[in-house]
């Protein structure tokens, strides 16, 4: 199956209509093995499409469980493909990422679990981040 079968399918599953730009981001998303910030997205678009359209398209993508937020660093915040189907806004796949020190790519470690942490119920937790860093598997070649 070619991408674009792949996105359509995948926006038809999340409740979220295809149109050409969602189509273009995913697929995008679908090119890389790492995560992409909006700056990396717009740089990447064939067609100029402007900013405001594209963060709205992926923050609704994280909503709908079909994207994730992988980092954060000066540039924004990138994201990365759920590897599996995640229900709205509720990311069960949480999961730990790699930064490069190099290339300063953002990589999924989708089997390495985010270490349960014991918190005391005065704090209700939204977000984890547990990232790693060092040197990529690109970057070591
Ligand atoms: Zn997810
Ligand atoms: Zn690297
Ligand atoms: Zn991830």
């Amino acid at each position: 199956m070619n991408n674009k079968r792949l996105v359509g399918n995948l926006l038809h599953a999340h409740g979220l209509k295809k149109t050409p730009i969602r189509t273009e981001i995913l697929a995008l998303f679908m090119d890389h093995d790492f995560a992409l910030s909006a700056s990396d997205i717009v740089s990447k678009m064939t067609a100029g499409h402007d900013r405001v359209t594209i963060y709205r398209a992926l923050s609704s993508f994280a909503e709908r469980g079909i994207l994730h937020r992988a980092s954060e660093d000066g540039q924004g915040i990138k994201y990365a493909l759920c590897g599996q189907h995640c229900p709205d806004e509720l990311h069960t796949d949480q999961h730990a990422h790699f930064i490069c020190d190099e290339c300063h790519q953002t990589y999924c470690l989708e089997d390495v679990k985010v270490p349960e942490a014991e918190i005391s119920n005065e704090f209700s937790v939204t977000r984890v981040n547990y990232t790693l860093s060092g040197i990529c598997k690109q970057c070591k070649g």
